[in-house]
């Protein structure tokens, strides 16, 4: 693309590219010409169940209030609520726009140039992009099947590196970190070294090796938890997220944190699904039945995939999946194609309902046969 000559953004984003949603339900609705309904969607991730009614609920009695003032900046009720639940003290919260601000929060308070960030092969694409956009270095470790190799990305943690990014379960692979393999690595990086675990799936796991990283604030001054309400608790469209670090930390994102960073709405609705046990457990629930569904399709017709936890599953599909991708729009599925991951021949396919999971295999049993 031919640049005008007097447009001249900093040298970093020269080399970035935006970040790849989902296709969103509408816009492909729009294209076949049919109703947003007789399409299914498992391309972000989002809660098959929706949000809790009681985060509905909420939201319309805010609805008939003052949405002329500002939110609370500071998230009050959140925080105490949330502090409350975790057992951390409220000033150790930092509340963002979705998780995502949060991590741009860590980007702009802790690189820059002359800084680098380590990460994973594989690892969630926003890293790279926060880690580029404010003119630091990316130390890219390569991946062990599929899955963060603490150990390689120790060895990339040099004197300029002050972040390490962690997805635990990473997204697109669903791969996980034991606890004992994190509290090792925890112990063994230096500890002028900012680490972020980012928990955004936390809620849908069950094992009793897979860490709760909030557990290690005390021991680790240089650890960041990030979490948020897009996933389990169903509330992707609203834009809440937050990180859970020492009261040090957290003081020096919320430097750079925009005053009214969540919304009115937002606010309220996350206060009020922390509420609403039984919605989380009925997504959890619907959650490890769909993923049983998934992978024993794929099982049953020979299909490779990584075994991943979270609520989604990445599986290959034995050729370039670029065109079985596109070939499912046209089914009405819509599904992410991994190749700006570096993964051609594999599809991320969130858990969604018995049914949508149901028509997704359907759609990708004929896609498969056709070609
Ligand atoms: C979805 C996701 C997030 C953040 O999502 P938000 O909607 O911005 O909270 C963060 N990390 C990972 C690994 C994710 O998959």
């Amino acid at each position: 693309m031919a640049c005008d000559p007097y447009l001249a953004p900093v040298p970093a984003i020269l080399g970035l590219h935006p970040y790849q949603p989902g296709k969103p339900i509408e816009e492909l609705a729009r294209e076949l010409g049919l109703d947003h309904r007789a399409i299914v969607k498992l391309a972000s991730n989002e809660n098959p169940l929706g949000p809790s009614p009681k985060a509905i609920m909420a939201v319309k009695a805010v609805l008939g209030g003052d949405l002329a003032r500002y939110p609370d900046g500071s998230g009050f009720v959140l925080k105490q609520k949330l502090a409350a639940k975790l057992g951390v003290k409220m000033e150790q919260i930092t509340l963002g726009n979705g998780s995502n601000d949060v991590l741009d929060l860590v980007a702009r308070a802790f690189l820059g140039p002359g800084r680098s960030a380590v990460f994973s092969q594989y690892a969630f694409a926003v890293y790279p992009i926060a880690t580029q956009a404010v003119g630091a270095t990316a130390r890219l470790a390569p991946a062990w099947n599929y899955g963060h190799d603490l150990a390689a990305m120790l060895e990339r943690v040099g004197d300029d590196t002050a972040v390490v990014f962690i997805a635990n379960p990473n997204n697109p692979t669903g791969t996980w970190v034991k606890r004992e393999e994190l509290l090792e690595f925890l112990h063994a990086l230096p500890q002028q070294v900012v680490v972020v675990v980012d928990e955004a799936y936390c809620e849908y796991i069950e094992f009793a090796d897979y860490p709760n990283a909030l557990e290690w604030l005390e021991a680790f001054p240089n650890l960041i938890v990030t979490r948020t309400f897009s996933k389990a608790y169903g509330l992707a469209g609203f834009r809440v997220g937050y990180a859970v670090s020492s009261s040090q930390v957290a003081e020096f994102l919320n430097r750079v944190r925009q005053p009214f960073n969540v919304n009115s709405l937002a606010l309220v609705a996350a206060t009020a699904a922390l509420d609403d046990e039984e919605h989380l457990a009925a997504s959890r629930e619907l959650n490890r039945q769909g993923l049983l569904q998934l992978t024993e399709a794929f099982e049953v017709r020979g299909l490779k995939y990584i075994p991943g936890v979270g609520n989604f599953i990445t599986v290959d599909v034995g050729r370039e999946a670029g065109p079985v991708f596109s070939a499912l729009l046209e089914h009405g599925v819509i599904v992410r194609p991994l190749a700006n991951y570096d993964l051609p021949n594999h599809l991320r396919v969130s858990v969604g309902t018995e049914k949508d999971n149901a028509r997704f295999i359907a759609a990708l049993d004929r896609v498969l046969s056709d070609a």
